[in-house]
């Protein structure tokens, strides 16, 4: 018996979709549960889609997501209002087969002897300061690459590249590679501050870490749609998690096929 859950935009067209989906679950037997559902359903855009994976954060290996759009064409919430009736049955009757994408594992170590939090993101963790520059020095595993000096760095995972990290001029990277990437907001370059000006990508076995050069400045550490404040940071780590999101796959729609389909004009 498979349990189910739906999240909602909250829009009048997501909430009538959610409740005609409810009630055809239920008429096929499916149970309703909010709590431990085997399948989520958010109903959408890409941004519900979000919410919907930090809801469920807790059973990432019990749950699987499914994202239906009711606005333009999302990369996380791929199926159309008007495909309803066949994802339905699909849900309802046939076994689901489980497609796992990469997660990055943000750690925030702040000053010694406070605890540690650790955050995992679907989309990407993006530091910026509102006290002037965000200054850092950037290590790949465990070596100084560079200090960094601007607005801030975003650490995006694979599905999150064509999210915020696109708009920075980052690569988009196919998530089937468990890899994190790395890239710059408005480095600052000159005669004296140097960085590296590309986007970097580090396989699963590379941890970066961001480590602040002022102690008092205040940053703002955004996890996917969520932002907090922190002060007296000392190391912001990143790498591949080992945890990982699991779709629910009804029918084939390659992630090249988005792309395409979501930022290039078909013009023939
Ligand atoms: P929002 O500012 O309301 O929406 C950001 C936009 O990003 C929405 O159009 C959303 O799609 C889209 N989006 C989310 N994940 C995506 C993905 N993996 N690939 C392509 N597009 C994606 O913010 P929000 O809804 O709370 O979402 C937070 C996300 O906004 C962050 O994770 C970050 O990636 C993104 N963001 C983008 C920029 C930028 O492009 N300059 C700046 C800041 C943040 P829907 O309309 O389908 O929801």
């Amino acid at each position: 018996m498979k349990k189910f859950s739906i999240t909602s935009k909250g829009d009048e067209k997501s909430n009538k979709l959610k409740e005609d989906i409810k009630s055809y679950l239920l008429e096929f037997n499916l149970v309703y549960d909010k709590e431990e559902p085997d399948l989520v359903i958010s109903v959408g855009g890409d941004g519900t889609f979000l919410e919907a994976f930090h809801t469920y954060i807790h059973r990432l290996d019990k749950t699987a997501f499914i994202g239906i759009h009711t606005g333009h064409l999302g990369f996380y919430a791929d199926w159309v209002p008007k495909e309803m009736e066949k994802l339905i049955i699909e849900i309802a009757k046939n076994p689901f087969q489980v497609v796992e994408y990469p997660l990055l594992e943000v750690k925030i170590f702040p000053e010694e002897g406070k605890q540690v939090d650790r955050f995992l993101a679907l989309n990407e963790c993006s530091v910026k300061t509102a006290d002037g520059s965000v200054v850092l020095d950037l290590l790949i595993k465990g070596e100084h690459f560079e200090r960094f000096r601007g607005d801030g760095l975003c650490i995006s995972t694979p599905s999150g590249s064509t999210a915020y990290n696109k708009a920075l001029g980052g690569a988009i990277i196919h998530p089937s590679l468990e890899s994190i990437q790395i890239a710059e907001m408005a480095s600052i370059n000159n005669r004296v501050f140097r960085t590296i000006g590309s986007p970097l990508i580090l396989p699963k076995h590379h941890k970066c870490e961001l480590k602040p050069i002022h102690d008092d400045r205040s940053f703002l550490i955004t996890i996917d749609h969520i932002t907090k404040t922190y002060t007296n940071v000392k190391t912001i780590e990143c790498s591949v998690a080992n945890e990982k999101i699991r779709f629910a796959r009804f029918r084939s729609f390659p992630f090249w096929k988005r792309v395409h389909d979501s930022f290039v004009a078909d013009e023939r």
